[in-house]
C-alpha cells in the first residue's frame, strides 16, 4: 500500500482524500497557496508545504513547485483530485517519470480522452454509442458539408474543452462560420487549442453517467449510474444516484459497454462516462479521468469509497470488489452550495464566514472544508460544500435534503450562498417529478416560482 500521499488539491477535495488516507493509515502531506493557509485539511494532514501565491497559475497549477514539495517531504504518491491537475497528462507524465506515482489513469488514457475528438473515435471503436456529428476537427473550409451531414439545430464544441465553455448552438446555415470562428477564438482563449468539431445539438437530453473503477489489468466494474441534468450554464448544480426513471434494459446495455471499453483501454483507475440520454438513447460526449464532484451520490447508494479504490488501485492492490458485489440501495441527492447569490444572478460573494452550522441527522453528509472564522478566499472556484443525503426512495431523499438546508446556517459579512435556490429547488414539482432535462434549469425561474 501507498506510505505517504501528497494532495496536489485545496478545499473540500483535499479534505475528502486526506480523510480517505487516514482512515487508511496512509501519511499525507498538504499543499497550499498564500491565500489558504489556513484550509481545514491542514490541520489533520502529517505535513504541510507552500507552494506558491494565490493565484492558481502560482500554486495549485506550479508543477515544478508539487514536484518539489513531493520530493522534501518523501512523498512516494500524488492525487489530484479533481480541476486543476488533475487531467493534464503531461502532469501525470512528470510525476511519474520523477518516480512518483500517480494516482490516476495512465497518461495516455488523459490524453486520449482530453481531446474530445479522439475520445469520440475511441468510444466508437470500443462500440459505445455515440452523438450523431463528426469524428474530426472542423473549419470554415469543412464546415459547410459537415453541417449538411449533421443538420442543424448543431453545437460546435471545444476538443479541449471543460467547464461548459466554448460551445456554441447553431440554429441555421446563415450563422455557421460565423459561430465556427467564434468558437476557435474561444477555444484558443480558453484552452490554448483552437480546434472544434461539431454534432447534433439534442433539443431535451438529460445528462447520464457512469461511475467506472479499474485496476489497469483489465478487471474493471461500473458503479451505475447519476443523473446530472440540473445544470447552469452547462455547469452541474445537484446530481442524483440512481438515475430517477431510466429504462432498465437500456441502462444494463449502456453500463455494460462502459465496462467493456475500460477492459479495452486497460483503464486504470476511477473515471466516468459522460452521455446525452434522449427519447431512450444514450450518446456519449465525453469521459472524464478523475474523480468526480459528484462522486459522493454513488458512494452513498453503493457503499463503496472510491477515493479508497484509487488509492488501492494506484498502491498495486487492485480492485477488491467484484460487479456482482455492487449493489443500488436507496437513493442519494447532492446539492452543490456555492459562495453566490442566487438572487443577483448567482454572483460570487467572498468572505469571513461567522456562523456555520451544519445539518445532521441520519443519511446526512457534508464535504465541506469550511469552519466559523473561515475566509473563503475570492481566487478559487466558488462551490463551497456539497451537502449529500441518503434515503430508501428518492422522494424521502428530496424531504430529507429539504429539511436538511433548512439546517443548514453559513453566514458572514457579505456571504450569500446557494442554500435558498437548493430549498426551492426541493419544493419544485417537476424536480419531484424526476422528469426534467438540462434545459430545465434555464426555462424556469425556480427561485420566484
Ligand atoms: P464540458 O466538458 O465543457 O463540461 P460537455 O461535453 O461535458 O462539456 O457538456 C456539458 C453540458 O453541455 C452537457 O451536460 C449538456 O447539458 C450540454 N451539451 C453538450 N453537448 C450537447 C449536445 N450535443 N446537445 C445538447 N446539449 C449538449
Amino acid at each position: 500500500m501507498l506510505q505517504k500521499v501528497l494532495i496536489a488539491n485545496r478545499g473540500e477535495i483535499a479534505l475528502r482524500i486526506t480523510r480517505a488516507c487516514r482512515t487508511l493509515g496512509i501519511k499525507t502531506v498538504g499543499v497550499y497557496s498564500d491565500a489558504d493557509k489556513d484550509l481545514m485539511h491542514l490541520r489533520f494532514c502529517d505535513e504541510a508545504v507552500c507552494i506558491g501565491p494565490g493565484a492558481s497559475s502560482d500554486s495549485y497549477l506550479n508543477i515544478p513547485a508539487i514536484i518539489t514539495a513531493a520530493e522534501i517531504t518523501g512523498a512516494d504518491a500524488i492525487h489530484p483530485g479533481y480541476g486543476f491537475l488533475a487531467e493534464n497528462a503531461e502532469f501525470a507524465e512528470i510525476v511519474e517519470n520523477s518516480g512518483f506515482i500517480f494516482i490516476g489513469p495512465r497518461p495516455e488514457h488523459i490524453r486520449l480522452m482530453g481531446n474530445k475528438v479522439s475520445a469520440i473515435i475511441a468510444m466508437k471503436k470500443a462500440g459505445v454509442p455515440t452523438v450523431p456529428g463528426c469524428d474530426h476537427a472542423v473549419t470554415i473550409h469543412n464546415a459547410l458539408a459537415e453541417a449538411k451531414e449533421i443538420g442543424f439545430p448543431l453545437i460546435v464544441k471545444a476538443a479541449s474543452g471543460g467547464g461548459g465553455r466554448g460551445m456554441r448552438i447553431v440554429e441555421n446555415v446563415d450563422t455557421l462560420l460565423e459561430s465556427v470562428q467564434a468558437a476557435q477564438r474561444d477555444a484558443e482563449m480558453w484552452f490554448g487549442d483552437d480546434t472544434v468539431y461539431m454534432e447534433r445539438f439534442l433539443q431535451k437530453p438529460r445528462h447520464v453517467e457512469v461511475q467506472v473503477l479499474a485496476d489497469g489489468n483489465g478487471h474493471a466494474i461500473h458503479l451505475y449510474d447519476r443523473d446530472c441534468s440540473l445544470q447552469r450554464r452547462h455547469q452541474k448544480v445537484l446530481e442524483e444516484a440512481p438515475a430517477p426513471n431510466l429504462p432498465e434494459q437500456a441502462r444494463a446495455d449502456i453500463l455494460e459497454a462502459c465496462v467493456n471499453a475500460c477492459k479495452l483501454m486497460q483503464y486504470r483507475g476511477a473515471g466516468t462516462f459522460e452521455f446525452l440520454f434522449e427519447d431512450d438513447g444514450f450518446f456519449f460526449i465525453e469521459m472524464n479521468t478523475r474523480v468526480q464532484v459528484e462522486h459522493p451520490v454513488t458512494e452513498m447508494v453503493t457503499g463503496i469509497d472510491i477515493i479508497e479504490q484509487q488509492l488501492r488501485i494506484a498502491g498495486g492492490l487492485g480492485l477488491d470488489i467484484q460487479q456482482e458485489d455492487v449493489k443500488v440501495l436507496g437513493h442519494a441527492i447532492e446539492c452543490r452550495i456555492n459562495a453566490e447569490n442566487p438572487y443577483k444572478n448567482f454572483m460570487p460573494s467572498a468572505g469571513k464566514v461567522d456562523t456555520y452550522m451544519t445539518p445532521g441527522g441520519i443519511g446526512v453528509r457534508i464535504d465541506s472544508a469550511m469552519y466559523a472564522g473561515y475566509t473563503i478566499p475570492p481566487y478559487y472556484d466558488s462551490m463551497v460544500a456539497k451537502l449529500i443525503v441518503h434515503a430508501d426512495t428518492r422522494e424521502k431523499a428530496i424531504a430529507k435534503m429539504h429539511r436538511a438546508l433548512g439546517e443548514f446556517v453559513v453566514e458572514g459579512p457579505g456571504i450569500k450562498t446557494t442554500i435558498p435556490f437548493h430549498e426551492k429547488l426541493m419544493e419544485n414539482e417537476v424536480f419531484k417529478s424526476g422528469k426534467f432535462n438540462t434545459k430545465f434549469l434555464e426555462e424556469n425561474d425556480v427561485l420566484n416560482s
